[in-house]
């Protein structure tokens, strides 16, 4: 039975700089730090393997793969010789089995090493094999004299740990990093306090942290492994999970929000009067858990996800109206003037017949016409907003704003959302809504402070788009179906790449994309609009406002219509160098057609040349619109940090455990963490005492948590 309270002293003796172990010393640890960002006992014990090496077997050389992974061999060293070469001098050795022959190979060293190697003695090499000039050779290996490896730590599982080329050129290879954590587990006697409670550890049949902390670095066997594993993420998944929730729990302690405890008139003549469809069961719920947040007198902080065209706008012009039927004002921000406008255009319609007062303020907005904007906002006869960034500017003062909403969150900084909340004594409710889908797992783990309501429905009666992927030499069959869907009325966008980088080259294929075109759709027959980032702003818009009217069209563009923009006539999506393109982008992308009642496509053009991620992002779009699954791939794809472009990855920057890989173990630590907040929200119980204090050295010594909201 471990001792769970043993030494106190053990985390304060971890704290020991790294320097003062022994076998350290200043050189390197400045390497271990600058490398690895080890400064402490505690930070080398929580270096973790990347993976493990099978070293229970040997392999004979005539055994030996092309391709194959680190190997162990058992031989003996017979001849050395210094082989001039231009670039320097290699020092090689033979070294043979009872099978055969090989090469030991060293560029650097080489002094130290000609001085130290044993003729006709067994060795145990390990390493990995090249195939050099007929022959297999195996660079720098680690190697121990057989009478040395028998005596050694009897260890089935050989830890490989991260490693850079800076730790090797200066000697702090795997096998010295190994010794270092040997010299640690001896000077704690191994021994480490003990961070989960025995309530957890008994129902997870989990290992104790000593147990743990052992068979993670020198396991005794696979099991032994997997269970250390399994523990070691449970707790830092579970940690991460109890600082987020306990995060959400204080804000709605402390934050104070204003309560909208009536539902007014304004609110139900929309609901009975005004809404232009039926509301589907998803909108319907998730107004009622966005009302039940503003009932309540905390701020909201909620995030609104909701596929393309699931129907977030009206959504959003029901929680403004009753804002205003609470006597409040309410803005909705939008990431373009596009969408503003848009979204301007289409509450105005759906508020006809009500008595509510509304203003657009953009960039755009001349001088003259700001003036009574601003005046009417500061004495509260403008009881809605909607705009651009210029919301956000000094200028803008609200009379009382109670309710901030913005759309398409990705495209907004958390710097420019939290200049929302400023403009109160107490903060507005903020909801936040987005078309990016964000898969269940990263939700949890980046937003995991925040609520979530989700749309998961689409309207009824919308036909799923079809979606197939055509190779460039298909291009004319491609143009005939085009042809086909003008010809019944239909409109067609054409989308090409613009990647920053490479603007000019992606300008020109554009240009040329754009040429071809009207050669192959000419006038008068077909008016083609084209809309790209190098445009003034009005001739965009001009652009853009005839392929809305239905003046023209084709609509060739680069990716300045991912957003928002909705034509409901257009049903053909044809996205030119498809393989460039992010899933999540051609899910946007997709999702401007399939908005009207006629069946929708989308075609992803592609060169033969497709590199298998490539592949894998095509196949997923043609197998699914759902916006959740596709997220989930690209999740897999490029892994959770790059995935949100964001600084908040601080979160992922996990030390075991894989947000991805290790789904269920965080579903299984967030469950956890609930029902301990829920039993013992102050973690008083004397059984909860560990888990205090492992909350507090977390909070003490990983600054990880200062992001978001
Ligand atoms: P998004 O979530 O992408 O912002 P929108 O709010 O723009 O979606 O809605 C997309 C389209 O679906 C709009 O034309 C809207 O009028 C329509 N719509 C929204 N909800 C419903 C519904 N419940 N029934 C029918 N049509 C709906
Ligand atoms: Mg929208």
């Amino acid at each position: 039975m471990p001792n769970f309270y043993f030494s106190s002293m053990n985390a304060n003796f971890l704290q020991t700089p790294i320097a003062y172990l022994k076998g350290v010393g200043p050189n390197r640890a400045e390497t271990l730090q600058s490398e690895l960002g080890i400064q402490t006992f505690q930070d080398l014990l929580n270096l973790f393997p990347n993976r493990y090496i099978d070293k229970t077997q040997y392999y004979k050389i005539t055994q030996l793969q092309r391709s194959s992974a680190d190997v162990q061999i058992l031989g003996k060293i017979v001849h050395i010789k210094t082989v001039e070469q231009k670039k320097g001098k290699r020092l090689v050795a033979s070294f043979i089995d009872e099978t055969g022959e090989m090469e030991l190979v060293w560029f650097r060293g080489q002094k130290w090493i000609r001085e130290n190697l044993k003729l006709n003695t067994p060795y145990v090499i390990f390493g990995k094999c090249n195939w050099y000039n007929g022959q297999f050779s195996m660079p720098h290996p680690e190697m121990e004299l057989l009478t040395e490896h028998e005596q050694g730590l009897k260890i089935a599982m050989q830890p490989v740990y991260p490693s850079t080329e800076k730790l090797s050129n200066k000697g702090i290879t795997n096998r010295a990093i190994n010794k270092l954590m040997q010299q640690l587990f001896m000077e704690t006697k191994g021994r480490f306090s003990e961070t989960l409670s025995p309530a957890l550890l008994h129902e997870l049949k989990l290992l104790p942290k000593s147990e743990a902390m052992f068979n993670i670095h020198f396991p005794k066997n696979q099991e032994l492994l997997a269970k250390a594993q399994f523990r070691l993420k449970f707790e830092e998944l579970f940690y991460i999970q109890l600082q987020l929730l306990s995060k959400k729990m204080q804000r709605k302690q402390k934050i104070k929000g204003y309560t909208f405890d009536q539902v007014g008139e304004l609110f139900n003549d929309f609901y009975a009067h005004h809404l232009p469809f039926e509301l589907t069961d998803a909108q319907k719920r998730v107004i009622k858990e966005i009302r039940s947040d503003l009932g309540s007198n905390a701020q909201m902080n909620r995030l609104l996800q909701g596929d393309v065209g699931s129907g977030k706008t009206i959504v959003a012009v029901m929680i403004m109206l009753l804002a205003i039927d609470n006597g409040f004002q309410a803005c909705l921000m939008a990431p373009t003037e596009i969408l503003a406008n848009q979204h301007y255009n289409g509450i105005k319609e759906l508020l006809q017949g009500s008595h509510v007062t509304c203003a657009l303020l953009t960039g755009s907005v001349k001088k003259s016409a700001r003036r009574p904007i601003h005046e009417q906002l500061e004495n509260g006869e403008l009881q809605i907003l909607i705009g651009t960034h210029a919301l956000l500017e000094d200028k803008v003062q609200y009379k009382n704003l109670g309710l901030a909403i913005v759309d398409e969150q990705h495209r907004f900084g958390v710097a420019q959302r939290s200049k929302l909340w400023h403009k109160n004594e107490i903060p507005p409710h903020v909801l936040v809504m987005t078309a990016t889908p964000i898969p269940r797992t990263l939700a949890m783990s980046l937003y995991g402070d925040l609520d979530i309501s989700v749309i998961d429905e689409l309207p009824p009666g919308r036909k799923a788009i079809k979606t197939v992927h055509r190779y460039d030499s298909n291009r004319l069959k491609v143009f005939r179906f085009i042809r086909d869907e003008i010809k019944k009325g239909r409109q067609i966008y054409i989308v090409y790449p613009l990647i920053q980088e490479s603007e000019a080259m992606d300008y020109k294929d554009l240009m040329d994309g754009y040429e071809s075109i009207v050669r192959d759709f000419p006038l008068p027959n077909y008016q083609i609009s084209i809309v790209h980032g190098q445009m003034k702003p009005a001739d965009k818009d001009y652009e853009m406002e005839r392929f809305v009217k239905g003046e023209t069209q084709i609509m060739v563009a680069t990716t300045v219509i991912e957003v928002g923009v909705n034509v409901p006539n257009a049903s053909v999506m044809i996205i030119e160098s498809a393989e460039r393109f992010g899933l999540s982008q051609l899910h946007q992308l997709r999702g401007r057609v399939g908005r009207g009642a006629d069946q929708s496509y989308c075609i992803l053009m592609t060169s033969h040349k497709l590199s298998s991620e490539a592949k894998t992002r095509l196949q997923t779009m043609v197998a699914t619109n759902d916006g959740f699954e596709i997220a989930e791939v690209d999740l897999r794809l490029r892994g959770p940090g790059n995935l949100m472009g964001t600084q908040q990855s601080g979160v992922l920057n996990l030390k075991i455990a894989d947000i991805v890989k290790d789904n269920d173990i965080l579903k299984t630590a967030r469950y956890y963490a609930i029902k301990l907040l829920k039993e013992d929200p102050g973690l008083e119980h004397p059984d909860n005492l560990i888990v205090r204090h492992g909350y507090g050295q977390l909070v003490k010594y990983k600054n990880i948590w200062n992001y978001i909201s």
